[in-house]
């Protein structure tokens, strides 16, 4: 065996950067090494939809340390190398290479893929996908030539696309098989509000059908038809219709992989000294009556992460916090708290059509999440409200001059 690290981390994504940094700050004394799949080292993804694809922001500002910090602050980065296999009994992986590297402890931080769409052309020159920043660079090296935009998949990432594009003075067109925007994450009324702004900037947006093909000639993309025959000309495509967690080497490895690799609240695979977080990870989720959540977001890949560490270092675990997300589309400051796995109530306040308003959610007249749009105060006071569990009157909460932190209640509604 060539090489052998106390805790190795694979994956220098948001989840693995997390891990390695709460390991490094808090002085752990062993060898840390991270094996990233990307030749750069660890970096934020979100702007990659946003500033950086506008243009705002450099390559430089996303890294989470400058390259040659993380040697410097005790982590070894093994980048542009693939882990292909696990050996969970000889404590051992291989890479792409053939390299074998040992650990005590390994946390699979390995994140995922776009989902490829299915259809022919979808590997024209000019279909881009927006997980990596080399996607990102490819996709913006395409822009300044760019004219028409089709965006496949109505989700946050395609949506962020499409406000840049159409920013930049784009024709764009959003194609969304659903019969609304975000429909995995938000509600009916929050979709609609979205579908309004892109369309009040003059985004085409087609809800209800699928793309059947992507055309093109000479090997570049000249246009998407869709399910029902229509087509739309284009000279770029941008496919965000979801991610494919990496974790195949795990699968194989024996680990009980439900939706992505299966962790406890500790952050626990099945397998003796192996751990996973971030976009990988299907865990316990305490803030949901489902059994099990997969979470696709900063938040959760740093919470995951800080637990995997705190695991690894003997730590109490606090309780964990309730789940958050943003984006950001035009000049609208969308922010959740909470996750929207069932409700059975939902109550707006404010008015929508002023561009500020939120959307509560409650089940069994308590609420679980509140969607925001442009209220910072809303969002800001959710959490307590939410982590309260007070029993509120839909009537109470609509009312925007009662304010949310005015309903968390001293006691549970389940504390008699
Ligand atoms: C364009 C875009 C916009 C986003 N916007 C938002 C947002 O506004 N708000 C929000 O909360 N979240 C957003 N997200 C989601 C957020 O970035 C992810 O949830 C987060 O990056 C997940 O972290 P992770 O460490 O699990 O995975 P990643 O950050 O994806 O890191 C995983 C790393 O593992 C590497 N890898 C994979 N397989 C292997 C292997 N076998 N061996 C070695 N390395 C491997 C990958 O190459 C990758 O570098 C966005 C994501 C994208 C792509």
């Amino acid at each position: 065996m060539s090489q052998h690290y106390d805790v190795l981390i694979v994956g220098a994504g948001q989840a693995g950067a997390q891990v390695a940094g709460e390991l490094l700050d808090a002085g752990y004394p062993g060898t840390v090494g991270i094996v990233g799949a990307e030749d750069i080292p660890p970096y934020e993804r979100p702007p990659l939809s946003k500033r950086y694809l506008s243009g705002e922001v450099s390559a430089d500002a996303l890294l989470f340390r400058a390259a040659d910090r993380w040697a410097a602050d005790g982590a070894e980065l093994l980048l542009g190398t693939e882990v292909v296999e696990v050996d969970p009994t000889a404590h051992v992986v291989t890479t792409s290479g053939d390299y074998q590297l040992g650990y005590g402890r390994l946390v699979w931080a390995a994140g995922g893929h776009a989902r490829a769409l299915p259809v022919p052309g979808a590997d024209l020159t000019g279909v881009h996908y927006v997980r990596t920043l080399e996607d990102a660079d490819r996709l913006k090296a395409q822009l300044p030539s760019a004219q028409r935009a089709v965006v496949i998949g109505g989700g946050f990432i395609g949506l962020e696309a499409a406000a840049a594009f159409a920013k930049a003075g784009m024709e764009v067109t959003v194609v969304e098989a659903m019969d609304r925007l975000l429909g995995r994450a938000t509600s009916p009324m929050v979709s609609e509000f979205f579908a309004q702004a892109h369309r009040s900037h003059k985004v085409d947006v087609i809800l209800g059908h699928g793309v059947a093909e992507i055309t093109g000639a000479e090997g570049t993309v000249r246009g998407v038809t869709l399910s029902n025959g229509r087509e739309i000309s284009a000279d770029l495509v941008v496919v965000g219709v979801g991610l494919v967690p990496n974790i195949e080497p795990l699968v194989q490895a024996g680990a009980a992989c439900t939706n992505g690799v299966d962790v406890d609240e500790f952050g626990r695979t099945a397998l003796p000294d192996v751990f996973a977080a971030g976009d990988c990870a299907n865990f316990a989720n305490t803030h949901t009556r489902q059994a099990r959540t997969r979470l696709e977001s900063v938040q959760n890949a740093v919470e995951q992460g800080r637990t995997v560490a705190r695991t690894i270092l003997g730590l109490e675990h606090p309780a964990p916090p309730i789940p958050w997300f943003w984006s950001n589309q035009y000049d609208i400051k969308f922010k959740t708290m909470g996750v929207l796995t069932g409700y059975d109530t939902s109550v707006v306040r404010g008015d929508p059509s002023s561009g500020r308003f939120s959307v509560v959610y409650l089940l069994d007249g308590v609420v679980i999440a509140v969607d925001t749009l442009n209220n910072v105060r809303d969002y800001a006071q959710a959490k307590a409200l939410i982590n309260s569990q007070a029993l509120v009157e839909p009537a109470v909460v609509a009312d925007p001059a009662v304010q949310l932190k005015d309903l968390v209640a001293k006691k549970p509604a389940h504390v008699a």
